[in-house]
């Protein structure tokens, strides 16, 4: 995280008040929002696509509609309060459109984004003698970067490794670097995750490398609590669903100790689309999620609909009082196959429920009428066992996806795509794979 003024330093040190004071709810909120709504209304007002905002008061940002994540991907560049080449940083998402969206990034928003996700871990990551290795598939991206600056201002030692930048960080390399410096802390992609158990199970070192593990921080896309469960069995150790948001949002929402997501209450202004309109973002709602992200700089948002649906609870066990997000995805969301509308999380559930499958890739024909379901084993179990996980998986996915599989098999070793997680974020891309000609099982 890029300091090297006494402003950026006063600007970081307002940002860690800001974000602890506003953490949960507080009576003070009400002044809180109105102020740093006026700010980043006013940056909005720089931009092509809010040009014509008007005066900014609580009022006038009630009656504006919300920005669609469509409308911000058809034209990215209306966003922009600064040009590409004027950001410190430059990223590009990988949507799952995939186009590209152009990300500049100004020292204010590496700064507040940092800080508002680090103060939210501290419980977890500062003072716990952690070391951390930060293993994601890409740099483009700006979550690796998000990491190692959470990393540096709590003061938690890390090292980063991007295990797809081949002939550099192979996995050989990974292995010799664990075994120096021993990481506590994996902050992870779950396909890399995957792939990596995969790798180090095979070559029978999972015992050596595991002891160091305490924290498997997931990031990057989807996780399920399935795929959570089994790597943290593995690892013996805790995962977690480390947060949730976008590139283009910054993040919205980091776990606490207990794997829920709360929301970062400080740093955004939170709304809930649902059937009577956009509503405040109070416990006990379920819409779309709608925020204003108080502190974006290069890219100011007012009211971006994320597409998701949430719903909100609170009395987490952790006794933080920020609200409790949990994502169930777009309406829209999933993919047919054989006439059912499946998502990614749902059909996870199944597949990763007994903690023994590695990864999975879904064949289809080219009329969606037929599909089978491949696994790839764990190394270490018994293929005996097999046919019965087989006949199991077939059953739940007639009972909770309403269809059933042509064939279910498990196989050594799936293409590496099906694990190059957040490179990959469309499902389609990663875990489909159409054939020409069915043969029969
Ligand atoms: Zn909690």
């Amino acid at each position: 995280m890029k300091i090297n003024s006494r402003s950026d330093l006063d600007f970081m040190e307002r940002i860690q008040q800001e974000v602890t004071a506003h953490r949960g709810a507080s009576r003070s909120d009400e002044t809180y929002y109105a102020a740093k709504l006026a700010e980043v209304w006013h940056r909005a007002e720089q931009t092509p696509a809010y040009a014509s905002l008007g005066t900014f008061s609580p009022r006038a940002l009630l009656d504006l509609r919300a920005t669609s994540k469509d409308d911000l991907k058809a034209r990215p560049l209306d966003f922009l309060r600064v040009p590409v080449d004027a950001g410190l940083k430059y990223y590009q998402t990988t949507g799952t459109t995939g186009l590209p969206t152009p990300t500049p990034r100004t020292a204010q928003d590496m700064i507040a984004n940092t800080v508002s996700v680090a103060e939210a871990w501290r419980p977890l990551l500062a003072d716990g003698g952690h070391r951390a290795l930060i293993l994601l598939p890409s740099d483009i991206v700006p979550v690796a970067d998000l990491m190692v600056g959470v990393c540096e201002f709590l003061g938690v030692p890390h090292v980063k490794a991007y295990p797809y930048t081949t002939g550099i960080s192979d996995w050989d390399r990974i292995i010799g670097l664990w075994e120096v410096f021993r990481p506590t802390v994996l902050f992870v992609a779950p396909g890399v995750l995957l792939e990596f158990s995969q790798v180090i199970k095979r070559r029978g070192l999972l015992d050596r490398l595991r002891p160091s593990v305490e924290l498997l921080m997931l990031l990057g896309e989807v996780s399920t609590p399935e795929l959570r469960a089994m790597a943290g069995q593995w690892w013996n150790a805790r995962a977690y669903d480390a947060s949730y948001g976008s590139t283009e949002s910054g993040t919205l929402a980091a776990c606490c100790a207990q794997d829920r997501l709360h929301l970062l209450r400080g740093a955004n202004y939170f709304e809930i689309a649902d059937g009577d309109g956009i509503v405040p973002a109070d416990p006990g709602r379920e819409g779309r999620l709608v925020v204003t992200p108080l502190n974006n700089d290069a890219r100011p948002l007012l009211r971006l609909d994320m597409g998701d649906e949430v719903s909100l609870t609170d009395g987490c066990p952790c006794g933080a009082t920020a609200p409790v997000v949990t994502v169930h995805g777009r309406g829209s969301d999933g993919t047919e196959i054989k006439g059912s509308r499946v998502r990614t999380r749902d059909l996870e559930g199944i597949v990763y429920a007994n903690s023994d499958v590695m990864g999975y890739l879904i064949e289809v024909d080219q009329d969606g009428t037929w599909a089978r379901l491949l696994l790839e084993r764990d190394p270490g179990t018994d293929r005996e066992a097999e046919p019965a996980k087989n006949a199991l998986v077939q059953r739940h996915t007639d009972e909770r996806l309403g269809f059933r599989w042509d064939e279910v098999r498990f196989v050594n070793r799936l293409p590496v795509t099906t694990k190059s997680g957040g490179s990959q974020k469309s499902w389609k891309r990663s875990n489909f794979r159409v054939v020409d000609e069915v043969v029969p099982a």
